[in-house]
């Protein structure tokens, strides 16, 4: 692969060189000394003329200087009725006409090296944007250059996500034997969403489905697919399919899907019309395609939010699967994979490690790994030990590639009582949405996250429930109050979350005593922005501060309420904290064992966790 590229290189010195060349002879040929019309009639009775052709707009020549040199002229012909005559009297040895005056020598000395700029400035580009790579190649996709590459990565090198797993293990099956599926009936997705953070090992994954169902793996990115050249990104989609397609069964893989994927028509001032020219290509080459050829689709991308809903269709990107950040045994487990490659030492409890490394995703356990190794082969050690990984961590942390966010001891278990006082405030109120699960793995923005699913679809709520959930929101904020004497930022989201609902509650429900059934909402979501004349509130400033009032007194009745359940409940507030400090995790059954002790008793939770 690389030689083609150096040919191409090659080819393009070459090419420049030869019109430069080819310039400068045209440029030479045609030194021409212009001659006024009379000094040319005066060479002619000198004898001095040598050759002569006459065009409608120019005549040109030889003459011979004094010091016997041969010189090219040109002049500017006159209605002359008698050069002939002239010319053949005073032995021009050679004249002729010619009908036109020639277009191809001032074409090219006009444009010539305005043309081989361009040419210098695409080649400049081209090479800066692939690194040399490619000068001839604009349009291919550069999913080629891992033709009949097989990867050997299978799910075992993949730890910590077992769901996603799961669920790519058919599409396994499938690439092994499409016949075989077909046969059966199974309906099989084109293209498969894989989402989640950066460096949670997407890639892998895609690498391990092409590993595991023995296929090539085309891999390519959306970045590489919008480049500057119109035309380009599409025709390199259409490339990359028509590999697929050569090549099938097998797996094509395209990275920051959202770089093309992005919402058509979103941001000011229209979209870009390069990028959605190669998202187009890509819906068509995704509708063009059949199952039936063996050829899957698996995209990655860590805004699933972004996406153009077009690519998430069915029969486009219609299964989508989360790969999320790494709980404690996820990074265990992840940590295990990558030992094996190093050689530790007996003392090591890689177990210690996994927890005192929560965020980190795979790449980052993978990089602490290494840098461990590093750091005991610069001591000269034999293996690598316990102080050298506890060490790497550091050192990941405050590295270039960890950029976000990390958490420290502290900072971990405030938001775990900021969790737990979420949860346990749900689980007490009557009538609140039951907790599904409860965790302090950030996602997203936040920090951590209680989930709640309600058990039916609801299309009217109580204001006994608003009022619950109103107690749910001041949960986390009560519950660091309570346990670190301290507030913390952390609670910003709920604290608005929690104002606009009790807002809502006096103004449009007419949920309050004092304002009384009144909706005075006005319409503030207006379709078209500028139409500010319809903002006015409705209302005097009298009830305006009635309002704020109404909703003050809301918001801290419910605090008052989160307050008491927590006090009451101090005990189980601190177990179920410092579960989630350890588990990072709990889900709904978890949650119900701690808090309720008579289940607990009967399952020792405690000691099944030491098993597993
Ligand atoms: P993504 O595509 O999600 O950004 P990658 O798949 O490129 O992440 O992961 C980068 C590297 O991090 C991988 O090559 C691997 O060494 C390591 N890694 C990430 N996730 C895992 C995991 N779940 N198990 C083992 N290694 C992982
Ligand atoms: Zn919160």
């Amino acid at each position: 692969m690389k030689d083609k590229n150096k040919w191409g290189l090659l080819a393009w010195v070459f090419i420049f060189l030869l019109l430069l060349y080819f310039i400068q002879s045209v440029r030479q040929i045609n030194v021409e000394q212009e001659l006024p019309y009379s000094t040319f009639k005066k060479y002619i009775k000198a004898g001095e003329i040598i050759k002569v052709t006459v065009a409608p707009e120019l005549i040109k020549g030889q003459y011979k200087a004094a010091d016997g040199k041969v010189v090219n002229f040109k002049t500017v012909p006159m209605p002359d009725p008698k050069l002939v005559e002239d010319m053949e009297q005073y032995n021009v040895s050679q004249f002729s006409g010619n009908l036109e005056r020639g277009w191809l020598m001032p074409f090219l000395m006009n444009w010539g090296p305005m043309v081989l700029l361009i040419l210098f400035w695409l080649w400049m580009i081209k090479g800066m944007q692939g690194g040399g790579k490619q000068v001839m190649a604009f349009g291919r996709s550069k999913a080629k250059l891992q033709t009949a590459k097989k990867t050997k990565i299978t799910f075992a090198d993949v730890a910590g996500c077992d769901e996603a797993k799961e669920e790519l293990k058919e599409i396994v099956e499938f690439l092994k034997d499409p016949a075989k599926f077909q046969k059966l009936g199974g309906k099989i997705p084109k293209g498969v969403l894989v989402y989640g953070s950066p460096g949670t090992g997407k890639t892998l994954l895609a690498k391990a489905v092409a590993g595991e169902a023995g296929v090539p793996f085309f891999s390519s990115s959306g970045s590489e697919f919008v480049e500057m050249f119109v035309g380009v990104g599409a025709s390199r989609v259409r490339d990359l399919f028509e590999q697929g397609r050569r090549s099938a069964p097998c797996l094509l893989f395209i990275d920051e899907i959202d770089a093309v994927g992005r919402h058509r028509f979103a941001g000011i001032g229209g979209g870009h019309d390069e990028r959605e020219q190669t998202l187009n290509q890509l819906l068509v080459e995704m509708d063009g395609f059949d199952t039936k050829e063996g050829v899957i689709l698996i995209a990655a991308t860590n805004r699933p939010d972004v996406l153009d809903p077009a690519l998430l269709r069915p029969g486009r990107f219609d299964r989508q699967i989360a790969v999320p950040m790494p709980d404690l045994k996820g990074r265990d487990e992840i940590l295990k994979v990558h030992a094996k490659s190093i050689k530790l030492a007996d003392e090591v409890n890689l177990n210690v490690i996994a927890r005192r490394t929560p965020g980190f995703v795979g790449a980052d356990i993978a990089n602490l790994v290494n840098e461990a190794a590093l750091l005991a082969a610069r001591k000269e050690r034999q293996s690598v030990g316990m102080d050298d990984l506890e060490e790497a961590i550091d050192r990941v942390i405050a590295g270039p590639q960890r950029k976000s966010r990390m958490i420290s001891d502290r900072e971990k278990k405030i938001i775990a009582y900021h969790e737990s006082g979420h949860a346990l405030v749900a689980k007490i109120t009557p009538g609140s949405d039951p907790v599904h699960k409860v965790s302090i793995i950030p996602r997203g923005p936040a920090l951590g996250y209680t989930l709640q699913l309600p058990l039916e679809d609801k299309y009217l709520t109580t204001r006994q429930e608003i009022q619950g959930k109103l107690a749910v929101l001041l949960g986390g904020r009560v519950a660091e109050e309570m346990i670190f004497n301290e507030i913390t930022t952390g609670a910003q989201n709920d604290l608005s979350k929690a104002t606009s609902i009790a807002h809502k509650m006096v103004v449009e429900f007419g949920m309050s005593e004092k304002i009384g059934a009144l909706s005075l909402s006005q319409p503030s979501e207006e379709v078209f922005l500028g139409r500010d004349f319809n903002r006015e509130p409705k209302y005097s400033n009298k009830t305006a501060e009635i309002i704020d009032e109404e909703v003050k007194r809301i918001v801290t009745e419910a605090k008052t309420s989160a307050e008491k359940i927590l006090r009451d409940n101090a005990a189980k507030l601190k177990a179920l904290a410092e579960k989630l400090i350890e588990k990072e995790i709990l889900d709904a059954d978890e949650v119900d064992r701690l808090l309720n002790p008579e289940a607990a008793n009967e399952t020792k939770p405690e000691e099944q966790e030491k098993k597993a």
